[in-house]
């Protein structure tokens, strides 16, 4: 018998099942498998923990950019897609790999 909670959703990383889970954001689905991490969202994205954790490191330092008041937030996307060669759908920091979170980190630094 699955374990409670258990889904027929099946992780992209390592095939295993994954469980229903909710947050105020909505549902999201983490993957049972023994050492995956992978965690989807409703929308069938997902990424695994330290691509995550790499997303909001990244979200951290650039939203500092235009909460300073140095750039507007259009112009800090407007560079952000500029900067790491991304279009306008794909330029923003949830899609991002965690090596292009650590890549946006590192040229934020510029601005300081
Ligand atoms: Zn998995």
């Amino acid at each position: 018998m699955a374990a409670k909670g258990v889904t027929d959703r099946t992780c992209p990383d390592c095939r295993s099942p994954m469980k229903e889970n909710s947050s105020k954001y909505g549902r999201y689905w983490d993957c049972t498998g023994p050492n995956c991490t992978w965690r989807m969202k409703e929308d069938g994205t997902g990424a695994d923990r330290p691509t995550r954790a790499a997303r909001i490191r990244a979200h951290i330092v650039f939203d500092a950019l235009w909460r300073r008041g140095t750039i507007s937030r259009d112009e800090a996307y407007h560079w952000l897609r500029k900067t790491m060669d991304l279009s306008e759908e794909q330029g923003h920091i949830a899609k991002m790999t965690k090596e292009q979170c650590e890549l946006l980190i590192e040229k934020v630094k510029d601005w300081y």
